[in-house]
């Protein structure tokens, strides 16, 4: 489903992915862990394009692009077929909540506005905001903003789902809500990467962990493995108390 062959990426000098390799099959969920600036982020944004990598090739079902030689249109391509779901949610602040789930299908997805519409609603009813659709973000809590990213990004039906720290910006007390959603979806079977802090959940919904240090993967294996018996020191240190 996903694969990504030697990605590198270099802010100027500095070398953030140094060569990241990994095969990820349909359906998986993959946590990514790690310390702040090991490259999580970096990593989201190389597979999706939100930046270039500098080298390496990214493979997401049967669209297959090399940084060396790839075109605007396939970069395109690779890019609508994955959603993304941010830290700060990003959402149009002067949208509705409808409007900020409709606007990529009409964009994007070029989908006339009746069609938009009733797909738009039908996503928000999954995360559970059906009584919001007319509410701008600034009437939202942040939870409930986070659930309108959730659906924006499944809306546009991604072959995958990336989520950067999806509850981080989140008070405490909301994060639940959040996670469920979360947990909602990976269980209809879409191949989710999660960059998240929230081990216990980490542990629970993932398929594959992966650890990230310095810009490489250290350690994989599933979660249960990575949780129970990490082989590298480094792992066994940032899971402290939850191994
Ligand atoms: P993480 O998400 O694991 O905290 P990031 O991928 O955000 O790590 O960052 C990895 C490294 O790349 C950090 O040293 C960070 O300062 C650097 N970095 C991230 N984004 C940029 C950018 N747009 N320009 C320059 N350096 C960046
Ligand atoms: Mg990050």
């Amino acid at each position: 489903m996903i694969k990504l062959e030697n990605i590198h990426k270099y802010y100027d000098s500095h070398h953030v992915l140094k060569g990241i390799n990994l095969t990820v099959d349909k359906g998986e969920v993959v946590a990514v862990l790690g310390p702040s600036g090991s490259g999580k982020s970096t990593l989201l944004r190389c597979i999706n394009f939100l930046e270039q990598p500098t080298s390496g090739i990214v493979e997401i079902g049967s669209k297959r692009v090399d940084v060396a030689s790839a075109k605007k249109a396939d970069i395109f391509a690779l890019r609508t077929s994955t959603g993304m779901v941010f830290q700060q949610y990003n959402l149009f602040k002067n949208l509705t909540v409808l409007q900020n789930v409709m606007v990529g299908l009409t964009s994007v997805k070029q989908l006339k506005k009746p069609e938009a519409k009733t797909k738009s609603q039908d996503m928000l009813k999954k995360v559970g905001l059906s009584d919001k659709l007319s509410h701008y973000p600034a009437q939202l809590s942040g939870g409930q903003q986070q659930r309108v990213g959730i659906a924006r990004a499944l809306a546009l039906d991604p072959e995958v789902l990336l989520f950067d720290e999806p509850t981080s910006s989140l008070d405490p007390e909301l994060v639940d809500e959040v996670l469920a959603t979360i947990r909602n979806v990976a269980d209809t079977g879409k191949t989710m990467f999660i960059v998240t802090h929230e081990l216990s959940f980490a542990r629970e919904i993932s398929d594959r962990v992966i650890f990230m240090e310095d810009g490489v993967i250290i350690e994989q294996g599933s979660a249960e493995q990575i949780f129970t018996r990490p082989q590298m020191e480094r792992t066994r240190q940032f899971l402290g108390k939850a191994v």
